[in-house]
C-alpha cells in the first residue's frame, strides 16, 4: 500500500503530493497525520495522507511512513475536498489550506488529551470476604467509610475520581488509600472534555411559538434546497435568533448537523446560553478565547459526533461537523468574516462552497445585509426573507442629527454640541447611564473644512482622499490621485480646519472637565488589551461602575444594557470618509446598529449623531432604519463608479528593504500582468472591462523598514472576469517577482 501525502510546510517549493509505503503494522487512511521521513536527511516531518492506492505511481525510491500521529483521521473526506477549493480559490499552499481545518496546537502534538485518575474495585474483590475483614467480634463494622465506598462502586462500569467519591462521602481520603494498598481499588485513567462552559449552569428553553414573518422565513429555510443561501434580513429584535433555533432543531431531528457563525466580539457567553439553554451538551464553541486544551477537546467533541451544534467564529466554518445541515451566518455583513492571515478566505465564500459541497443549506442573517448580498438576493442568486418588525412592536428610539458645522459657527468648536451636552446632563440626573461612541477606523484622516464640511474627495473614485503626513500630501488609496492640501477651503474660502481624527482620551478628558465628577470608563485599543479586557469592561458598566462609556465600535455590539438610555455618536464622518468605497455602507450599518438597540427593556432611548454632513444618506436614512432606500442609492452610485459587485480590484504587493527594488519589481509586474490580461479579454470589449492598472507607492509606504509598492487592477465583472484573475495569478507564477508578498481579490483595505 502506499499513501500521497502533504508535509505539513508552507512552501510552494514542496506544496505537492509525496509518494510513502504504508508498512504493514500501520493501518492508515485518509486524512490521517502521519510522521515521515524528509529531505536529505531524512528529517521526520508531520503531514497529512490525502489517498491512499495499491500503486506506487512514481518511479522514485519511496521511503516508509514513521508512524501514525492520532489514531483517528484528523481531517474527513469533505474537509479535504473543502481544502483543494480553497487552494484553488485562494492561491495558498496545501500545507496552509489543510491547517486552517485542526486546532493548531495540534500540529506538533503540542496538546493532548485529558485523563483523570480513576478507581474501580479490583475484578478479585468480593463483598463477603471484604465484609468479614472489617467486621468486629460482636458484629460491627471497624471500617464504616470503606464499606461505603465498596458500595459505591460495586456496580458494572462504576469508576469514580478520588474527588467524585469524596463529593458523595466526604472524608474518604483516607479510606481510599487503605484500600488501595488492600488491593480492593484500582487505579486507571479516563478521558475527559475539558469543558469550556464549566460553572455555567443555563435553564432549558423551548422553542417560541412563531409570529407570521418568522414562520415563513423558518418554513422557506426548512424547504430550500440542497447547497441553497437564503439572506433572512431581518431588523434588529425581530427574532433572527428563533428562527436560527428551531432550524437547527429540524436539522437535528434528521440526524443532521449545524454551524453558526458569529462575530468574534460578540461570542459572548450570552450568545453561546442561548444555544445551550436550547440544545444543551451538543453545543460546542469554538473562539479564540479557549485554552488550547478547551478548544481541542470541543474539536475532538464535535469530530466524534458527541456536539452537533457548533456557534463559533469565523475559522468555526471549517468544523468538522458530520452530516452537516444547516450554517447559519449571522451579522453576515461583519467584516471580520475575511480572514486577514493566509489564507485571505471569505467565510461566507467557504461557507457557500462547503453547502454545495454537502448538500447542506446556508443562511444568512443581518438587520444591515452587506450591499454585495443584498445585490445577488436581488438577483435571485440567494433567497430573499425579509422580518421587517419587531417581536414586541417595540419602537426604535429617538434618533436626533447634530449639524456640527452649524455649532462651530455659533462659536461652539469643543467635541459636544449642545443638544448631546443636555442630553448628556439629564441623563445623569435620572442616574441612568450613557455611551458615547466614536466611530474611528485605522489610521488614516481625510481632510475637511470645518466651517462647511467640504471633504476632499478624488475626481476618479469619489471616495475620500487621504492626508499622508510624510509627504504633506492628499492621495486616493485606489487610483494613486494625489492633490496638495490647500490652505483655504475651496468650497467656502474658509481657514481650512484639518481633522486629524480625536481620541477617546480627548473625548474622556473634554466630558470631565464639562461634568466634573462624572465617571467614566473607556473602551479602546489601549484598554482591551487583556483576554477578557472587553468583556471585564462591559461588565463593569453593567453593574453601574461609570455612568458614561466612551469606546470605538467594539461597544456598539455592548448595547444590550438596560440602564443605557442614552448613545451619542460623537463624530459620525470618521467613518463615512474612511478611503473606502464601503465607508458609506460601513457606516450606515454601524449607525443603524447603534440606533437599533440603545433604550431597550421599559425605558425609553435616545440617539444623538454629531456630523458635519446630516444630509449625506448613511445618516440621514438612519433615522427610519431605511435600508432598502439606502441599498437603492448606494447601488446605483456602485454602478456609476464601477466599485464592487460591479468590479473586481486585484492587488499585489510588493515588499523590500530597498525601495528601488519594490518600485521597479511593482513597474515590471504592472506592464506584464496587462499583456497577460488583455488576452483573456476579447480584444473589441477589453477598454472596458480593464479599467486600470496602477502601480505605485502603498499608502504605508513603509512598515517594519521594508518599502511596500503595489499594483491595484481594477476590472469591470463581466463573464471574463475569472479568467482575467487567473491569468494574474499564472503570470505572477510565471515570472516569479521575488519581493511580490501577497496578491489579493477585493482586499478588506488598501493600505
Ligand atoms: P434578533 O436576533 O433578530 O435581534 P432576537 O432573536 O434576539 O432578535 O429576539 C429578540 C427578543 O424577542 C428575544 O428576547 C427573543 O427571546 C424574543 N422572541 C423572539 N421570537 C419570539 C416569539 N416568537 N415570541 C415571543 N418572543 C420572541
Ligand atoms: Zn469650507
Ligand atoms: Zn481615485
Amino acid at each position: 500500500m502506499f499513501a500521497r501525502v502533504i508535509v505539513d510546510i508552507s512552501n510552494a517549493n514542496v506544496d505537492r503530493l509525496f509518494t510513502y509505503s504504508v508498512p504493514e503494522d500501520i493501518k492508515a487512511a485518509p486524512g490521517q497525520r502521519v510522521l515521515v521521513p524528509f529531505g536529505r536527511g531524512n528529517k521526520p516531518i508531520e503531514g497529512f495522507i490525502i489517498e491512499l492506492s495499491e500503486e506506487q505511481q512514481t518511479s522514485h525510491e519511496v521511503k516508509p511512513i514513521l508512524r501514525t500521529l492520532e489514531p483517528y483521521t484528523v481531517l474527513t473526506a469533505e474537509q479535504l475536498a473543502l481544502s483543494e477549493w480553497i487552494r484553488a480559490a485562494y492561491h495558498c499552499t496545501r500545507a496552509d489550506s489543510l491547517r486552517g481545518m485542526i486546532p493548531a496546537k495540534l500540529r506538533g502534538s503540542r496538546v493532548k488529551e485529558k485523563t483523570v485518575r480513576t478507581l474501580r474495585l479490583s475484578p478479585n474483590a468480593s463483598r463477603e470476604e471484604f465484609v468479614a475483614s472489617i467486621s468486629t467480634k460482636d458484629g460491627g463494622i471497624k471500617a464504616p467509610k470503606q464499606l461505603e465506598i465498596f458500595d459505591l462502586l460495586d456496580r458494572p462500569d462504576a469508576e469514580y475520581s478520588a474527588a467524585d467519591i469524596n463529593a458523595f462521602i466526604p472524608g474518604a481520603a483516607s479510606a481510599i488509600s487503605a484500600m488501595i494498598k488492600k488491593g480492593l481499588l484500582i487505579e486507571a485513567g479516563r478521558e475527559t472534555y475539558r469543558d469550556p462552559f464549566a460553572g455555567r449552569s443555563v435553564k432549558p428553553t423551548l422553542p417560541l411559538p412563531l409570529l407570521p414573518s418568522q414562520a415563513a422565513a423558518l418554513k422557506a429555510i426548512n424547504e430550500a434546497g440542497s447547497g441553497e443561501t437564503l439572506l433572512l434580513h431581518g431588523v434588529t429584535g425581530s427574532g433572527k435568533t428563533e428562527v436560527y433555533m428551531q432550524a437547527i432543531a429540524s436539522e437535528l431531528e434528521k440526524g443532521h448537523g449545524a454551524i453558526v457563525l458569529v462575530p468574534e466580539i460578540s461570542l459572548t457567553p450570552q450568545t453561546t446560553d442561548r444555544f445551550r439553554s436550547r440544545f444543551g451538551e451538543c453545543v460546542a464553541v469554538l473562539h479564540s478565547h479557549l485554552s488550547d486544551g478547551e478548544r481541542f477537546d470541543e474539536w475532538r467533541r464535535i469530530r466524534f459526533k458527541k456536539a452537533r451544534v457548533v456557534i463559533g467564529a469565523r475559522s468555526a466554518v471549517f468544523a468538522p461537523v458530520d452530516e452537516l445541515g444547516l450554517i447559519i451566518i449571522d451579522e453576515e455583513h461583519e467584516p471580520s468574516y475575511v480572514s486577514e492571515l493566509t489564507p485571505k478566505y471569505s467565510a461566507i465564500e467557504v461557507a457557500r462552497r462547503r453547502a454545495r459541497l454537502t448538500g447542506a443549506r446556508l443562511v444568512l442573517g443581518s438587520a444591515t445585509p452587506s450591499l454585495t448580498s443584498y445585490y445577488r438576493a436581488k438577483r435571485g442568486q440567494y433567497k430573499l426573507l425579509e422580518m421587517p418588525e419587531r417581536i414586541n412592536g417595540d419602537t426604535m428610539p429617538r434618533v436626533d442629527i447634530v449639524d456640527m458645522r452649524s455649532e462651530y459657527l455659533s462659536g461652539n468648536n469643543g467635541i459636544f454640541s449642545n443638544l448631546l451636552k443636555e442630553a448628556i446632563a439629564k441623563t445623569l440626573e435620572r442616574r441612568e447611564q450613557a455611551i458615547l461612541f466614536l466611530n474611528r477606523r485605522g489610521y488614516s484622516s481625510h481632510v475637511e473644512c470645518r466651517a462647511c464640511g467640504f471633504v476632499f474627495t478624488c475626481k476618479n473614485c469619489y471616495v475620500a482622499m487621504t492626508y499622508h503626513k510624510f509627504s504633506n500630501a492628499l492621495r486616493c488609496h485606489y487610483c494613486g490621485a494625489s492633490a496638495f492640501v490647500p490652505s483655504k477651503c475651496p468650497s467656502c474660502g474658509s481657514e481650512f480646519v484639518k481633522f486629524s481624527g480625536m481620541g477617546t482620551q480627548q473625548v474622556e478628558e473634554q466630558l470631565i472637565e464639562l461634568f466634573p465628577g462624572i465617571r467614566t470608563l473607556r473602551m479602546d485599543t489601549d484598554t482591551t488589551g487583556g483576554k477578557n479586557a472587553h468583556r471585564d469592561i462591559l461588565d463593569a458598566f453593567t453593574r453601574g461602575e461609570a455612568d458614561v462609556l466612551i469606546g470605538t465600535q467594539m461597544v456598539a455590539k455592548g448595547l444590550d444594557i438596560p440602564n443605557v438610555t442614552l448613545v451619542g455618536v460623537v463624530f459620525a464622518d470618521s467613518t463615512l470618509f474612511h478611503s473606502d468605497y464601503r465607508s458609506s455602507e460601513r457606516t450606515f450599518q454601524l449607525l443603524t446598529q447603534v440606533a437599533g438597540r440603545a433604550g431597550r427593556a421599559d425605558k425609553e432611548g435616545r440617539v444623538v449623531i454629531q456630523t458635519n454632513a446630516p444630509n449625506h444618506r448613511a445618516i440621514a436614512l438612519c433615522i427610519g432604519h431605511d435600508y432598502k432606500s439606502f441599498f437603492e442609492l448606494e447601488i446605483g452610485d456602485r454602478l456609476h463608479t464601477l466599485f464592487p459587485p460591479f468590479s473586481v480590484f486585484v492587488r499585489a504587493l510588493f515588499v523590500s528593504r530597498n525601495e528601488q527594488e519594490a518600485a521597479e519589481a511593482a513597474g515590471r509586474f504592472s506592464s506584464g500582468v496587462t499583456e497577460a490580461i488583455l488576452d483573456t479579454l476579447s480584444r473589441q470589449d477589453a477598454k472596458n472591462e480593464l479599467i486600470f492598472v496602477m502601480p505605485g507607492a502603498a499608502p504605508i509606504r513603509k512598515r517594519d523598514g521594508e518599502y511596500r509598492y503595489a499594483v491595484i487592477i481594477k476590472l469591470a465583472r463581466t463573464a471574463h472576469t475569472a479568467g482575467a484573475i487567473e491569468a494574474v495569478y499564472a503570470f505572477a507564477a510565471k515570472h516569479g517577482e521575488e519581493c511580490c508578498r501577497s496578491i489579493e481579490i477585493n482586499p478588506q483595505d488598501m493600505l
